[in-house]
């Protein structure tokens, strides 16, 4: 079987975990958990970074602290992993959906401008509102779909013309970088996954980043159950269990040390892919800026044949993954309002396609890959 994108655990993981069950600091509490987020900080070029139990808690606090309540509506592209919008609802708050652009397939930002300049109005108290029902918009929550990053600038300049705050979901984004800033360090706050598919991995995990020291303090905070004293049980607000132990956090800065070398191989992968599949006229690749490095995390073709690759490549154990659903067809997005002229994110969906790039892929393997595609699509 060649798997899809599996972790990738050849560094010092077993070392550091073995040190954490012999000393018992397994916990929430432990040198690890504050050695991930110093890695990843410095990394990023980030002040601060929170540790997680995973991404969707991450994005449930950034959204909270930007300010994201009940009956609000938080901006958001259609076609995302679920937890997106799912951290929207945990706030209380509802999506509003926006089509992909059908060449990066990132939220269409022509359709943003469009419908905050032509649907939406400010309040006599300074807030934007939607005009059709007077419901506050509090928030845009980008996501870089598959690692890769659209028109950052043009996003960011949007944003601040309508005052709105960003708040990025970069869970996917680890490695990739805007005019040779990272994902992740645009918006107020970010959010990035170690789930177990993710391009470094701590089995589940997430963190939030972000510049504002101010924020980052009230996340610590919110994240650890509110506790404002180090031996009474007192806490001042409903806060959250969220916080990463630290015998994961300790496979995390295993993971960080190896974390330039996982870019560089998904990087290479590809590469190999784009130029092998070059000459299949019916396959495209996402279209990346010339100011964007994509991290590849997850490496995807957009094909009329992907029923077909699907049913030929799982016939040769090479396991791939047809594009996320988009949420307006999920039973608890369907309703939400989804701002589109050609729906490109329902033939995203059906003609895109995840093919194997874990970093430890060999040669070998790519090439039969490659070679099943290419006999199938002309
Ligand atoms: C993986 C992922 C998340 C959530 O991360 P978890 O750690 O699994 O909670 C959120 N958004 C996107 C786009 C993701 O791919």
């Amino acid at each position: 079987m060649i798997p899809l994108s599996v972790p990738n655990l050849s560094g010092k993981e077993l070392a550091y975990v073995t040190e954490c069950l012999e000393t018992g600091w397994i916990s929430s509490v432990g040198s690890y958990v504050t050695q991930f987020e110093e890695a990843v900080a410095e990394y990023l070029g980030v002040k601060h970074a929170i540790a997680t139990v995973n991404g969707t808690a991450a994005l449930h606090i950034a959204l909270q602290l930007a300010g994201v309540t009940q009956d609000d509506y938080v901006l958001m592209p259609n076609i995302t992993f679920v937890a997106t919008a799912n951290a929207v609802r945990y706030t209380g708050a509802e999506p509003i959906l926006f089509d992909a652009n059908p060449h990066n397939w990132q939220l269409d930002l022509d359709l943003l401008e469009q419908f905050l300049a032509t649907s939406c109005e400010r309040s006599s108290t300074g807030e934007l509102l939607l005009k059709r029902n007077g419901r506050r918009i509090a928030a845009i929550l980008p996501v870089h779909v598959q690692g890769n990053i659209g028109d950052m600038n043009r996003l960011l300049s949007i944003a601040s013309d309508y005052q709105l705050p960003l708040v990025e979901d970069a869970a996917e984004s680890m490695g990739s970088t805007y005019r040779g800033a990272h994902a992740g360090t645009f918006g107020l706050m970010a959010c990035l996954s170690f789930n177990g598919n993710k391009i470094i991995s701590t089995g589940g995990g997430g963190m939030l980043v972000t510049n504002n020291t101010q924020l980052a303090e009230r996340a610590k905070h919110l994240t650890t159950t509110a506790k404002t004293d180090p031996m009474e049980y007192f806490h001042d607000e409903v806060g959250y269990n969220y916080r990463l132990v630290n015998v994961l956090a300790a496979i995390g800065v295993a993971q960080m040390e190896q974390l330039p070398g996982f870019v560089r191989k998904k990087q290479a992968i590809g590469e190999f892919y784009r130029s092998e599949l070059a000459g299949c006229a019916d396959i495209e690749f996402q279209q990346v800026l010339p100011e964007v490095t994509h991290n590849n995390w997850l490496f995807t073709i957009k094909t009329g044949y992907q029923k077909k690759l699907v049913q030929a490549l799982n016939n040769e154990k090479i396991v791939c993954r047809p594009f996320w659903m988009p949420m307006n067809m999920l039973p608890m997005y369907e309703a939400c309002i989804y701002v589109s002229e050609k729906d490109h994110c329902r033939s995203i969906h059906s003609t895109c396609l995840a093919i194997p790039c874990s970093t430890n892929i060999t040669d070998e393997e790519l090439g039969v890959v490659a070679t099943e595609i290419k006999r199938i699509v002309p």
